[in-house]
């Protein structure tokens, strides 16, 4: 294994309590990020990790964070985990070094037999993120390429008999298999009592071949249909992405039985105030109750002002299902960077999605200006930061410092790995620009 691959494994470990075991996945869904990338993209792939080395690994993980298998903040591919030889000898090695800790599994579900799912019962608590995609096998063997597409579809009934704890995605590809089948998939879900639902909005890079399947007006269409679904099913639905155009903390969903239930939080109410303090975005709602064992909730009721007190164990989690708005401790850091620097003129520099509710919540700052930055570099569909390239920011940069007008420009480190690449393998400190400072939020 490469130098960057083994400092990456170690960094997503200790910095975020992810597990990379393997990369490699036994469906080819159309719709895989890994597919379809420009030439010059810089990701890497990891045959499946030796038991020892992930006996190193669990070494960096934190017992009080929920650890997390199937995922990646890095360059390292996800891939499928059940596809591990050993991955039952890594949850019983982990479940050894951490007996009450959450471990959350990502899985396409195609390797959920009976068998497999018992065996989980015994290494609780764990929970599953489970990519579904359709509960019509057909539509998902077309979506995803997989064979026995039957045992995942069947799988959301097996978890719930099984009591273990799921969440349901879906990636919505209504051309190829239409709405019907969407709107089924979610009742489904719910029926089999998953505790959240994920509809993804696909992005496509211009390589794609479904690059224009899903033009801007797809995000209305996906939005006005999760509004009806949810409105009809009890499971908390959310669209992914989706940036709202304010910062209220509005709740989309609670959990059945979790904390935010018992205390009478709902769909459609708006919190206020965690144990007096106000809440300035969901990312601070969030956060406050997360950090909080007993909270003290003022929350707005179509205009009536309600407290309720959500009281939880150190293991379980809130409860409530809110998007993600905009982390204000990063605005406040913008501000600590501009006024450490004594800059006079700042611009920050974010992506198209975020680029509204950013622009929203700086237009007041005087000396300071935000910028969408498109992504050239993926193109398509592609609007998020994680997929900015040093190029398309340089492109960004020579159109707003025409006149050296801002002395720092701030870009968001969500777009470089730990040492400061992007995905072409270029590093933020090759970004210019004449009379500024670049520095990375
Ligand atoms: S299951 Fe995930 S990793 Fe595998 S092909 Fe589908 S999207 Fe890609």
């Amino acid at each position: 294994m490469s130098g960057i691959v083994n400092y990456l494994l170690y960094y997503s470990a200790a910095t975020a309590n992810i597990m990379p075991i393997t990369s490699v996945c036994n469906v080819s869904c159309i719709f895989c990020s890994h597919r379809h990338n420009p030439p010059g993209v810089d990701t890497y792939h990891l045959p499946p990790l030796s038991v020892d080395t992930i006996r190193d690994l669990i070494g960096f993980l934190d017992a009080g964070k929920k650890i997390v298998i199937g995922e990646s903040i890095t360059k390292i591919n996800e891939g499928e985990p059940f596809t591990h030889p050993d991955f039952f000898a890594i949850l019983e090695l982990l479940r050894g070094a951490f007996p009450s800790t959450l471990i959350q599994i990502t899985t396409n579900g195609t390797l959920l037999t009976e068998q497999v799912v018992r065996r989980l019962t015994a290494l609780a608590p764990l929970e599953l993120n489970l990519s579904l995609n359709s509960a019509n096998p057909g539509s998902r063997r077309a979506l995803m390429n997989d064979k026995a597409a039957k045992l995942a579809v069947e799988s959301p009934a097996l978890l719930a008999s099984c009591k273990i704890a799921f969440h349901g995605s879906i990636v919505g590809l209504p051309h190829l298999v239409g709405w019907p089948d969407i709107r089924e998939t979610c009742r489904q879900l719910d029926r089999c009592g998953a505790q959240t639902i994920r509809l993804f909005l696909p992005g496509f890079p211009a390589f794609s071949p479904l690059a224009g399947c899903y033009p801007e007006t797809s995000l209305a269409e996906f939005a006005a249909e999760v509004k009806k679904l949810a409105a009809e099913i009890t499971v908390p639905l959310t669209l992914e992405p989706q940036v709202p155009d304010d910062v209220q903390a509005t709740v989309e969903g609670v959990i059945a039985s979790s904390p935010a239930a018992l205390a009478g939080l709902r769909r459609g109410d708006i919190i206020v105030a965690v144990d007096g303090n106000a809440v300035r975005s969901r990312v601070d709602a969030f956060g406050q109750l997360a950090r909080r064992l007993k909270a003290d909730v003022i929350v707005d009721r179509a205009g009536v002002t309600r407290r309720l007190e959500l009281v939880r164990t150190a293991f379980q989690r809130p409860g409530v299902v809110m998007c993600y708005d905009i982390d204000f401790s990063l605005v406040d850091r913008v501000k600590g960077m501009a006024s450490e620097r004594k800059a006079t003129a700042t611009a920050v520099l974010t992506s198209e999605f975020a680029y509204p509710l950013w622009h929203r919540v700086f237009v007041d700052q005087s000396g300071m200006d935000v910028f969408p930055v498109a992504s050239r570099f993926f193109g398509g569909t592609i609007k998020a930061a994680g997929l900015l390239t040093v190029s398309d920011y340089q492109k960004a940069i020579d159109a707003i410092q025409v006149d050296s007008r801002y002395d720092l420009i701030i870009v968001p480190q969500i777009s470089f790995d730990p040492k400061g690449l992007d995905l072409s393998g270029k590093s933020y400190l090759d970004l210019w620009a004449a009379g500024a400072e670049i520095a990375v939020l």
